[in-house]
């Protein structure tokens, strides 16, 4: 009898998950198996880059390729549609006009933002969770400069301020490429660029916190150098149309809201009666399985999964989502062609955040730098992944402008540490 796996969510989870399970089963005798693949989209997107996006740096065509693209020769069926309803127990996915059975089932639906019952969060501002939210927030900020241009100096004070609420790695990453841009838009629509404010408004005592210490100061260090202000330690109390409300009291007046507030498990995962805790994500086991409901999966930003060396929470990243594909694909294969299921242990990797075209900080275990050549190794993670996923071909097709520029970069390095090194 065939045993039908589905994946819902064609992210870095749930594409990679479905991609590495169709290359362990094809190699097996067994050919009673078949995958699908559901999501909205019939692309995958490279949502690590489209705060680039946003910020006019990137095209939104490298960070898009066609799921058809992808599965091409591959025993993976794809179908597009909002996954709507889980019947847990019937074991079968509703989505759009369709219900499909399955035998085991992967989620990886990534996450919601969260707005924390802010009033006037979710209706007065644009968040950044897609490439078409980065597409939409790039078309508003250049139809701004343009009211801005025409508009009386006066008018102009909250045309031009753009205010990012919230200060994790997504806020500091969108703000250091704001950083960058908004002062070449500003000359271009012959607008003194000092008349542009950028300020990131954050709760916490400081931006990225919880990250490697040193890490905090510098990137705020960096971003006051490029003309940022930060208001630190400075909860949004209210977002109103044109207006953010801090709850000192303070109200700024911005045409231009950004939410990067923070993320959480889709609201559908309680809904449908998986076990969800801390941010509403699915309650794992060591096999990456819901808790409450064996044989459903759950990786990527869905999955609370405690890091057993520190016993505490993992942080939601594509990083880890794609630790945890392989990880589910190999436990699928166990349970589909006889095996051991093994638990799953996630490996530091470390952390490169962006801060603008050509900075970048990188924590690599006891390793830090910054600079240059920390930006030129995101750019290489990000070329890597392409590799990965498609071969030079994709690379070729989709990044050869970020190629050049990390080949470029990487021999200027070298020929620089030659020269020191000579010197
Ligand atoms: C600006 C920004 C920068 C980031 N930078 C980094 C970084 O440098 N490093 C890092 O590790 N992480 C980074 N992240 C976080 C990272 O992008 C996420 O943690 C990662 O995307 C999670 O992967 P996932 O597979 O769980 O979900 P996703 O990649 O979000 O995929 C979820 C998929 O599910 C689909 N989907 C959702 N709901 C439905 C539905 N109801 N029906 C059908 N389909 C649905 C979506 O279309 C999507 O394809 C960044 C995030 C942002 C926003």
């Amino acid at each position: 009898m065939v045993r039908r796996v589905v994946v819902l969510g064609a992210g870095y989870g749930g594409l990679n998950s479905a991609l590495q399970l169709e290359r362990q089963l094809s190699q097996s005798k067994d050919r009673n198996w078949e995958i699908i693949l559901v999501d909205r989209c019939n692309y995958h997107q490279h949502v690590i880059m489209i705060h680039e996006i946003a910020a006019n740096s990137t095209a939104p065509e490298e960070a898009v390729i066609p799921l058809a693209y992808l599965l091409n020769g591959k025993r993976i069926t794809f179908m597009q549609g909002d996954v709507k309803d889980v019947d847990l127990g019937g074991q079968q996915v509703a989505f759009d006009s369709q219900r499909i059975d399955y035998d085991r089932l992967v989620v990886a639906l990534g996450s919601e933002t969260s707005y924390f019952g802010i009033p006037g969060a979710e209706q007065n501002t644009l968040g950044l969770k897609s490439v078409d939210d980065a597409r939409r927030i790039n078309a508003h900020i250049k139809r701004t400069f343009l009211i801005a241009r025409n508009s009386s100096r006066k008018d102009r004070a909250s045309l031009l301020t753009f205010v990012v609420c919230g200060g994790g790695y997504s806020g500091v990453e969108l703000t250091g490429e704001l950083a960058d841009w908004l002062p070449e838009l500003a000359l271009a629509n012959d607008i003194d660029p000092s008349e542009v404010r950028l300020v990131v408004v954050e709760a916490a005592p400081t931006i990225l916190m919880g990250y490697p210490a040193g890490l905090p100061g510098k990137a705020s260090e960096l971003l006051v150098k490029k003309g940022v202000e930060l208001q630190v330690g400075s909860p949004v109390a209210e977002i109103g149309e044109g207006m953010v409300k801090i709850r000192s009291g303070e109200t700024i007046a911005a045409h231009t809201i950004l939410w990067t507030g923070g993320v959480q498990g889709p609201a559908a995962l309680a809904q449908w009666g998986l076990q969800t805790g801390a941010k509403g994500r699915a309650v794992v086991n060591g096999y990456l399985e819901s808790v409450s409901h064996p044989g459903v999966y759950v990786i990527g930003d869905c999955s609370l999964v405690v890091n057993p060396n520190t016993g505490r929470p993992a942080a939601p990243s594509a990083q880890m989502a794609l630790q945890q594909a392989p990880h589910v694909a190999e436990n699928l294969e166990a349970e589909l062609v006889g095996g051991q299921r093994e638990t799953f242990r996630p490996a530091g990797t470390g952390e490169v955040f962006s801060m603008g075209r050509r900075h970048a900080y990188a924590v690599l275990g006891r390793i830090s730098f910054d600079g240059y050549a920390a930006r030129l190794l995101k750019e290489a993670i990000a070329l890597r992944y392409y590799l990965n996923l498609g071969g030079p071909a994709l690379v070729m097709e989709k990044m050869p402008g970020a190629l050049r520029t990390t080949a470029g970069g990487a021999r200027l390095l070298l020929q620089r540490r030659g020269l020191q090194t000579k010197g």
